[in-house]
């Protein structure tokens, strides 16, 4: 490998979705970067996984996110240009529920939806309206709830809140902070859900042509140096801030290290050099998630796929289901492929502990549901880092108590949204630019 004189040598910890984004921004600033990955393939969640349908057809599932959400001129945008990497888009849409009342009702996907849904009595809608005269908050400890409350109401944030939210991070409003989704403190700023998304332009949801894993995979060939198969065990520091780190059976010295692992894996590996961020990112809980993937004979009418999220107070532990449109290359023709999310932070019922129970809960809501073809279930153990309120707070101190050079990246710092890793990690390289240096 030829080396520009005087680089800085960094080393990057895992290879998820951020490991390989922040190494691919450093090479792109003269570092000579190398990737350590603990298991044999990268990509982390972000990882579409080959599923030959029934007779061996070529089908696919995904790890993690089934589609990602892109506005112009986001980060994620930009990425995927300079990847050049192809995306598809749903349109339109198949219908979309919630599962409430112990019944299906269409789903409040947007202001449009929420003024029409029927969990929302008279008071409550005209209250969604005064959304635009609504002042920022100044809580920096804000939960989801407390945000969504103050916006929209109560009756909002009671009725509809929780399900979209278990849908999206698993766990209650109020037990999340809003650091989990910084796109929302953003659209604050900018005049509120409303204004502030008419300013920030329209965002629709899609996905690369092979799948998101395309993305990590794309990452992964741009890499001066990847190492799959090598976990870090241990992190020196060294003299004039430099730092070694050891595996099994090797170690490598470098002038930057970054942590792009599971918050337990960091806390792990930051125990000797940084006793107090260890400790704080070791009380980060992270949330299991239980998936079951299914294909099935394909539905009339749910062909542009579905969506179901369920109040949590009504799922027994099952949150929701999404299914893929009937020509999308990652499913297998003539079936319908659906993936239905259990557990984060809600209790599951013991008879959902299997299929057979999973399907009897999934008819509850989706009558319609043939007997499957195909099942198979992917655990998600640790999936989603739980970002408490009061989150905020201990990042700062977090960021402070890291010795130089050492540097600390991932969904408990930006948020577990790819757009929102994306953001954030382009804008921490922007350190290490001439510009900033
Ligand atoms: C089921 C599910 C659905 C999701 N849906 C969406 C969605 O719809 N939209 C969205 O934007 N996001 C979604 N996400 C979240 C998103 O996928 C994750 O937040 C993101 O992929 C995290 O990437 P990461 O690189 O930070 O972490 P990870 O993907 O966890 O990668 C960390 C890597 O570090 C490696 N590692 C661990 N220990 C070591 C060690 N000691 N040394 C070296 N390597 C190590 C791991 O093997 C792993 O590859 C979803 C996630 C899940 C699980």
């Amino acid at each position: 490998m030829n080396e520009p004189p005087n680089s800085p040598r960094t080393i990057v910890l895992g290879g998820g979705f951020t490991g390989l984004l922040a190494a691919w921004h450093l090479q792109g600033l003269d570092h000579v970067v190398e990737v350590w990955e603990a298991s044999s393939t990268v990509g982390g969640w972000a990882q579409t996984l080959p599923w030959p349908g029934p007779r061996g057809e070529p089908g696919w599932l995904e790890r993690g996110p089934q589609g990602l959400r892109m506005s112009r001129g986001s980060a994620m945008a930009r990425l995927v240009e300079e990847l050049n990497v192809t995306l598809l888009a749903a349109h339109p849409r198949g219908p979309r529920w919630l599962g409430k009342g112990g019944r299906r009702q269409p789903s409040p996907a947007s202001l449009s939806g929420w003024l029409r849904a029927p969990t929302l009595g008279f008071r409550d809608l005209l209250r969604l309206l005064a959304e635009p005269f609504i002042p920022a908050g100044t809580d920096p400890d804000e939960s989801m709830y407390a945000f969504f409350a103050r916006r929209l109401g109560d009756g909002f944030a009671r009725e509809l809140l929780p399900a979209l939210v278990a849908g999206i991070l698993a766990a209650p409003p109020e037990r999340i902070s809003l650091a989990a989704v910084p796109r929302l403190r953003h659209l604050e700023a900018e005049g509120g859900l409303l204004i502030g998304g008419l300013r920030a332009g329209p965002s629709s949801t899609r996905w690369p042509e092979d799948g998101v894993g395309e993305l990590t995979r794309t990452l992964a060939t741009r890499m001066e140096c990847l190492h799959t198969s090598r976990p870090a065990r241990t992190l020196e520091p060294l003299s004039g801030g430099r730092w070694r780190v050891r595996g099994e059976g090797c170690s490598a010295e470098a002038d930057h290290v970054v942590l792009a692992l599971p918050s337990t894996a960091a806390a792990e590996l930051l125990k000797a050099a940084a006793p107090m961020a260890a400790g704080l990112l070791k009380a980060i809980p992270r949330l299991d998630l239980r998936v079951w993937h299914s294909r099935h004979p394909m539905v009339k009418g749910w062909e542009r796929g579905f969506g179901l999220l369920i109040h949590p107070s009504e799922g027994r532990g099952l949150l929701g289901a999404v299914s893929l449109t009937a020509d999308d290359p990652r499913g297998v023709p003539g079936l319908l492929q659906v993936r239905a999310y259990l557990g984060g932070a809600y209790q599951v019922d013991p008879a959902l502990a299997a299929w057979p129970g999973v399907f009897r809960e999934l008819r509850r809501w989706l009558p319609e549901l043939p007997e499957p073809i195909q099942v198979r279930e992917d655990p998600c153990p640790g999936a989603f880092p739980l970002l408490e309120p009061g989150h905020e707070g201990r990042v700062a101190t977090l960021l402070e108590d890291l010795p130089p050079n050492l540097h600390w990246l991932g969904a408990e710092r930006f948020g577990p949204g790819l757009p929102d890793l994306a953001e954030g990690i382009e804008a921490w390289a922007q350190e290490f630019s001439p510009a900033a240096r």
